[in-house]
């Protein structure tokens, strides 16, 4: 059985690693994300195309909160390079594509990513949160008085 399964395994991702077009099949089993872009998560999904996803925060903390995420798994904006270009460019070009579709570009929108610990980051694929509809609160950006490292 393994003799039939490796080369098969081995021709695909010899494929996928010489052509930077295709997403790596690199899904990571637990991640909740990856289950959504694999589709046996569900999700209310706004956008699509070959490279992202956007769909509804599942506790939306805005009239319009919404995440925007590679198909390919990576943990953050800190591993932004192994993302192939074009996986970059979809990425910014979908936030404002769906801010677009909300109506949101004339009063305009927020798109947030938390990385690591300290912006406590809780679903490590990386995600941009794109809200609006209306007045957020002024300040997103300063420390947590509470907080603790
Ligand atoms: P973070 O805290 O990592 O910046 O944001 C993670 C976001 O993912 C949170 O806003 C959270 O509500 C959202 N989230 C977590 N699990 C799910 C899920 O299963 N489906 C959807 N649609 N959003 C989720
Ligand atoms: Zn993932």
């Amino acid at each position: 059985m393994m003799r039939r399964i490796l080369p098969l395994y081995c021709a695909v991702a010899l494929f996928a690693s010489q052509n930077p077009s295709t997403p790596l099949p690199k899904a990571v089993t637990d991640c909740i994300f990856c289950k959504i872009v694999a589709g046996t998560a569900p999700s209310r999904k706004v956008y699509e195309d070959k490279y992202v996803l956007a769909f509804w925060d599942i506790r939306p903390r805005a009239k319009v909160h919404l995440l925007v995420i590679p198909k390919q798994h990576v943990a953050s904006l800190s591993e932004l390079d192994e993302l192939p270009v074009e996986t970059r460019a979809a990425l910014l070009s979908a936030c404002v594509r769906v801010a677009k579709d909300q109506g949101l570009l004339e009063n305009g929108f927020r798109v947030i990513s938390n990385n690591g610990k300290d912006a406590n980051q809780s679903v490590f694929h990386l995600h941009f949160h794109v809200v609006g509809g209306e007045k957020l609160r002024e300040d997103a950006i300063s420390k947590d008085p509470a907080g603790k490292r």
